[in-house]
């Protein structure tokens, strides 16, 4: 038996039923088929979000019945990690000042800013009954058990164990770590990283803490210890995810059992030990390892990898559901796309594999800075060293040191954060790691000059309701620079206007012009800075002071200087610093 369809997606998680739904959201006369070999619900390790995904949530449609499921709202997370033996908390909302509401919420205001911790088998059953409900053809229990390759790069068909075939104009592998179609295609994955660890976890009831998640906001626990650190995800009252991650060096050297190690650093941790109190550890002790690589490219003539297919970096960032989530988004932009037939397809397939395979670099080395400052390497910055050179540059250990605590892992996007993580609280993490306040590049700096040398003007796409379009950007040394959106309008701004009192007097100007609220202007003045920020940080922009100019302000927190424009900045004319 041979059956056709349009879009053949192998695997039913997040990644699978995002870009299914996608794919029939915006065409919804679409055939598309999602087969999954297990049955749902199933267990799935991966349970601490960031917020970008329930923005791609809201896009599917999904995000009020995920609030409904009543998963924990994540606002932040607290760390025992980097040089001090205290807790420090990170917020997604500025200030920390989240106000709970009552529950189900809708997809608005603070809740914008929020994620979830989820029950996986729970929260992949209702994005897959999400995915089947827009129309895609969901088959569980349905494993795909061969890919037949033709020439030039294409896929021919599925097998499914059953013996049917399944013929399609496109296939998404999103088959998680298998990687299924992936491995049949021939294409090879790397370990572009120095660390190489093993996870160990197991879900308990009752513990601490977690019996009063699901009321307000809450957080995850990342506790560092000698030899690894440890989650503890709360999913609901009565359950927690609680993982350890050892180097595997050290788990062979040690002689002892997974099961061992994992009992004895649990015990031992004064954060855990009383939360665990009354605990009781669910029977299923599970282990894994080699989760970090990327795959050398992500595109075929009618294939694609999505999700952890395409690769992942490491457990310490909660970013593989973030990467998976918006990986297949893109995906399924690009195969809309393609059948559109609006733009040169190599170019839409170029586009997708640059860029995730550069978000997935990204978080592999800001996962080995991470490591770093956890003091397990004794010298930093020989460390940052080698990270730098794994990116393509030879430069001194101070210099590593500093480009990496500046956002070496950064990202090639117009928007003003870094990675998947905000701006800011990237700034606040890497403070925190060395124990100091955060460093802007722009605070206390008047004058900043753009700096295009060496770049070409070139295109890059940007993805919204469901077309992908085109945008102008600068490219130098594989970086680019999109002139799209807010940061687009600072940098047309910087080829005339220098000072920071002449900047900050143009967005005054336009929030007259355009009549935003101060609430609005705020928030527009914190994108504004935020872009300055990230174009010095990126070399894009020279940064100096003038004796005698104003400079700008200290920084209150996420990008707000103390100044506010409204208020205290000169109108455009009478700004006077050239
Ligand atoms: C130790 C560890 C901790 C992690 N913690 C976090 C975290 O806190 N936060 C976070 O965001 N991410 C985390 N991740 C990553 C996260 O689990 C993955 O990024 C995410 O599950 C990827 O989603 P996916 O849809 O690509 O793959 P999956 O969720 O793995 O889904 C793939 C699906 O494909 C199916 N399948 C496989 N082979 C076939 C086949 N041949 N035919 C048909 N179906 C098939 C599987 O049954 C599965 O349902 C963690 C990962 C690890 C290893």
């Amino acid at each position: 038996m041979v059956t056709h369809c349009d879009v053949a997606i192998i695997g039913g998680g997040p990644a699978g039923s995002t870009a299914g739904s996608l794919l029939k959201k915006y065409r919804s006369a679409l055939k598309v088929h999602i087969f999954e070999r297990d049955r749902f619900p199933r267990d799935h390790v991966g349970e601490s979000q960031l917020p970008l995904i329930s923005k791609i949530l809201d896009e599917i449609g999904v995000w009020d019945k995920v609030e409904a499921a009543g998963f924990p709202v994540k606002i932040g997370a607290t760390y025992r990690w980097g040089r001090t033996k205290d807790l420090w908390d990170f917020e997604f909302i500025p200030d920390g000042k989240f106000e709970p509401a009552p529950r189900p919420s809708r997809y608005a205001g603070q809740r914008r800013l929020t994620a979830f911790q989820v029950d996986r088998a729970k929260y992949d059953e209702i994005l897959l009954r999400h995915a089947e409900r827009l129309g895609c053809v969901v088959r569980e229990g349905c494993g795909v058990a061969d890919v037949s390759p033709t020439e030039e790069d294409r896929v021919g068909c599925l097998r499914l164990e059953s013996g049917e075939e399944v013929k399609a104009r496109y296939y998404i592998d999103a088959s998680g770590h298998s990687g299924i179609l992936r491995r049949k295609m021939g294409v090879g994955v790397n370990s572009p990283t120095t660390l190489q660890n093993i996870a160990i976890w197991a879900y308990w009831r009752n513990a601490k803490w977690a019996s009063t998640v699901g009321v307000g906001g809450t957080r995850v626990l990342v506790l560092s210890q000698s030899a690894g650190w440890v989650w503890f995800i709360p999913l609901g009252p009565d359950r927690t995810s609680i993982g350890l991650v050892l180097p595997v060096g050290f788990l062979k050297e040690s002689g002892k059992k997974p099961e061992a190690l994992y009992r004895e650093a649990l015990a031992a941790d004064p954060v855990l030990r009383p939360l665990l109190s009354a605990a009781t550890q669910e029977p299923t002790l599970q282990a894994t390892k080699d989760w970090s690589f990327l795959a050398e490219r992500l595109v075929g003539e009618n294939w694609f990898l999505a999700g952890e297919s395409a690769g992942f970096a490491d457990p310490i960032l909660a970013a593989g559901l973030s990467l998976a989530h918006s990986g297949a988004r893109e995906v399924a932009y690009t195969i809309l796309a393609l059948m559109q037939g609006e733009f040169e397809p190599d170019w839409l397939r170029r586009q997708y594999n640059d860029n995730h395979r550069g978000h997935i670099m990204e978080h592999i080395r800001f996962a080995d800075y991470w490591y770093s400052a956890n003091g397990v390497f004794s010298d930093l910055k020989d460390y940052a060293q080698l990270i730098a050179r794994d990116a393509g540059y030879e430069i001194s250990p101070e210099q590593a040191w500093m480009w990496l605590g500046q956002g070496g892992f950064i990202d090639r996007t117009g928007s003003p954060e870094i990675g998947l993580y905000g701006l800011g609280i990237t700034k606040e993490i890497l403070a925190s790691f060395g124990g100091t306040e955060p460093y802007y590049a722009i605070e206390g700096r008047s004058h900043f000059k753009l700096n295009l040398d060496g770049t070409v003007m070139t295109w890059v796409a940007e993805m919204n309701e469901g077309r992908i379009s085109r945008i102008r950007a600068y490219e130098r040394g594989g970086r680019f620079l999109p002139v799209v959106g807010t940061m687009g309008w600072v940098v047309r701004l910087l080829r005339e206007k220098r000072s920071f009192m002449e900047i900050a007097a143009a967005a005054n100007r336009r929030g007259v012009e355009e009549a935003m609220s101060a609430a609005k202007f705020l928030d527009f003045w914190s994108v504004v800075v935020k872009c300055l920020e990230k174009l010095v940080t990126l070399g894009w922009v020279e940064a100096h002071t003038e004796a005698g100019a104003e400079p700008c302000p200290r920084f209150e927190s996420d990008y707000r200087p103390t100044l506010h424009p409204n208020r205290d900045f000169p109108s455009d004319g009478e700004s006077g610093s050239a």
